[in-house]
């Protein structure tokens, strides 16, 4: 058994998700690009381990909070290599976008495609997808008879990520989904980084940006 929260943080609606192993209380935290309190509740409440604080990139409204909750739960910073000078440069980030920059905290494992991110009798699959930012990963989840896969900023519901800011690449998203995505198990159910929840097959299928 796996516990699940997902839930919108921050101003750009971040699908931040926290995961834990049921029997040990071991947990992961996706994405947490604000409101550290809501995070910091749901982990008191499941009396929860933080094991590791993993990021599918790093563009601020996906790591916005990860100083706060490393503070304040401990737990793994991780974050692909290709993503470090985004990473670093969370202040001009922060500018662009018109909010208060962020304190960051330093990366403590560089994860990469084939790497697992354990917690507890689970872990979470590392899948290297660049095109949104050169850095970008999703994470594979199995729990019990179904997988999630959290994309991140590279599939949305009908949608893909963008391609036009710093290190987007619109012909590797493209290949990064077609290959690494679409190529998942169909009934795999899709949680995007920001919007609604999809499944492989049906992006597969419908996606009007790249069909498989
Ligand atoms: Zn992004
Ligand atoms: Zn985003």
């Amino acid at each position: 058994m796996m516990l699940r929260e997902t839930f919108p943080v921050g101003p750009l609606q971040c699908n931040c998700t926290i995961l834990a192993c049921a029997d040990t209380k071991d947990a992961v935290i996706i994405d947490p690009g604000g409101d550290a309190h809501r995070i910091g509740e749901i982990v008191a409440y499941y009396d929860l381990t933080v094991k590791a604080i993993i990021h599918t990139h790093a563009h601020i409204d996906h790591i916005y909070s990860t100083h706060q909750v490393k503070t304040e739960h401990g737990g793994e910073v991780c974050l692909h290599r290709d993503d470090m000078a985004l990473y670093q440069g969370v202040a001009a980030q922060a500018t662009m976008i018109g909010v208060r920059p962020c304190e960051t905290t330093p990366v403590e494992r560089f994860i990469e495609h084939g790497d697992t991110i354990e917690f507890g009798k689970r872990n979470a699959l590392v899948i290297h997808t660049p095109g949104h930012t050169e850095g970008s990963v999703c994470f594979e989840v199995h729990n019990d008879r179904d997988t999630i896969v959290f994309a991140g900023d590279t599939l949305f519901r009908r949608g893909i990520g963008r391609t036009d800011l710093p290190g987007g690449n619109m012909r590797k998203i493209v290949t990064s989904i077609r290959d690494r995505l679409y190529t998942l198990r169909p009934d795999a159910m899709v949680i995007p980084g920001h919007g609604p929840t999809t499944t492989i097959a049906e992006e597969a299928a419908k996606n009007p940006f790249v069909t498989a």
